[in-house]
């Protein structure tokens, strides 16, 4: 195949000519801006993972020919990953999991916490780097300023109230409401100052940005870091966490069981060397496989090149939003500003559900974007400035099972091979909605929140089937 580049990587993404079913009947090429989320399959990945399947076997524990090139395999994913954050393989540790979540719950498991230490992490934090830190030690949040966006100030003033009990700043690298771009780097030389480490959430950072773990005697390295596969054009369950060995190289490992193990008597467990210590279970290697192929071809593609492109639709977007009345977008709202952010654009319409407008766009656009709260409540709540009785309100209604009410916002974010043509088709169908001239008769399922056309009767099978 020839040179994977921005402008024809979009003939190699898997599923770009789908046509999907529209309310009039209809069908229409699907337009995914729902990239945040998780992102389609490259070609290459794809024909990567065909071609492996066939010499596919176990991982590190067989002699036969394919055990033996499915573990040089997936060790050479490794160092491909390792690679491409820049991780000195002298001072860090590469470990395979299933996603961002979990590379996070394993490292607020593995960070041994004294009773008085604290975790700083953010307001904008997606709750996988939220959640697993109030369960397992002290939190406190750093503030966003009034446009959502981190409150530097505020991060010194808790680095100066707590100094020496901050054992870790949690951070996203890139937010998934926002697409505000953090400065990891200056936060790892302030953590570092008092005596802390620095994670970096880099679930959308990694798509989209260069990024650099950097030498553990520079202040401003990063000590541990988590991406997924998903959001990357590999979707085959591979998520990294890249950390300290120092770190792992202590203690015991958060989940047990083959694979972690150097010698086991009926008394006494010897552990593994990292990262078999940290990898229990028989590993994923076909997603190891996919995520490097990913890698390459990012890397191919050049992340400068990435950055350019979705910078240039952010661009086009926000011109066109600005431009509709009724609509409020969130965030760094120039245009002029997207070079420096991420191509995540979160807004509402006065006036219309957001599940409502999600479901106008899918059903009569074929357009997939995503609404509510992104996985990151106390964010969007704070952007929309909701009252506290008013969460109390909420409270409630979800306890009694009810979702309709909930607030949120819509969504739209690009990956490399989105296109012009695709944000004009968007802003059509929302003028359109805007104006309320959408077909369908919607109803809403309390229950869920989600709207459905009224009567739709739709035959999946039709369209893939798995019996
Ligand atoms: N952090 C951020 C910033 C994210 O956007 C996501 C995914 N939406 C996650 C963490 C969790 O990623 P995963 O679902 O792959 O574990």
């Amino acid at each position: 195949m020839s040179k994977l580049t921005i402008d024809n990587v979009r003939d190699q993404v898997i599923g770009i000519d789908k046509k999907v079913p529209l309310l009039d009947g209809r069908l229409a090429q699907y337009i995914n801006l729902d990239n945040a989320a998780t992102t389609p399959t490259l070609r290459p990945v794809f024909e990567k993972v065909n071609e492996f399947l066939p010499w596919y076997s176990s991982v590190e524990r067989g002699t036969g020919f394919k055990s033996r090139l499915s573990t040089e395999m997936y060790r050479r994913a490794r160092e491909i990953v390792r690679e491409f954050i820049g991780a000195d393989p002298e001072a860090y540790t590469v470990i395979f999991t299933k996603n961002t979540t979990e590379s996070i719950n394993k490292l607020a498991h593995r960070l041994s916490f004294a009773p008085d230490d604290i975790v700083l992490r953010s307001i904008m934090e997606h709750h996988s780097n939220d959640l697993p830190w109030r369960l397992n030690v002290n939190v406190e949040y750093i503030n966003i300023n009034p446009h959502g966006g981190l409150d530097l100030e505020h991060l010194d003033y808790l680095l100066a109230k707590f100094s020496h009990l901050i054992r870790l700043i949690a951070i996203s690298g890139a937010s998934n409401v926002t697409g505000y771009l953090n400065p990891i780097h200056e936060i790892a030389e302030r953590a570092h100052a008092v005596g802390a480490e620095i994670f970096v959430d880099a679930a959308q950072l990694a798509p989209h940005r260069k990024i650099e773990m950097g030498s553990l005697d520079d202040p401003s390295h990063i000590d541990y870091l988590a991406f997924s596969g998903h959001k990357m054009y590999a979707p085959y369950g591979t998520g990294v966490l890249v950390g300290r060995k120092d770190t792992f190289l202590k203690g015991d490992p958060d989940s047990v069981g083959g694979g972690t193990i150097e010698l086991v008597t009926a008394n006494e467990v010897r552990w593994a060397n990292l990262p078999e210590k940290e990898e229990a279970g028989t590993p994923n290697a076909v997603g190891a496989v996919a995520l490097a192929e990913a890698i390459l071809c990012m890397e191919q593609i050049g992340l400068e090149s990435v950055t350019e492109h979705e910078a240039r639709l952010s661009t086009y977007l926000l011109r066109k939003l600005e431009k509709l009345s009724s609509i409020s977008i969130y965030g760094d709202v120039d245009p002029a500003n997207t070079s420096q952010r991420l191509g995540v654009i979160p807004f509402e319409v006065d006036g219309m559900r957001h599940q409502l407008l999600t479901a106008v766009l899918a059903f009569e656009g074929g357009i997939g974007v995503r609404n509510g709260c992104f996985c990151a409540h106390p964010y969007v709540l704070k952007l929309l400035n909701v009252s506290p009785q008013r969460i109390e309100t909420y409270k409630e209604e979800v306890s009694h099972g009810s979702h309709g009410g909930l607030p949120g916002l819509i969504r739209v974010s690009f990956g490399c091979y989105n296109e012009e043509s695709e944000v004009g088709a968007l802003i059509e169908q929302l003028e359109r909605a805007v104006r309320g001239e959408y077909r369908g008769e919607y109803i809403q399922d309390r229950k869920t929140g989600e709207f459905q056309p009224k009567g739709l009767s739709e035959d999946l099978n039709q369209y893939f089937s798995l019996f």
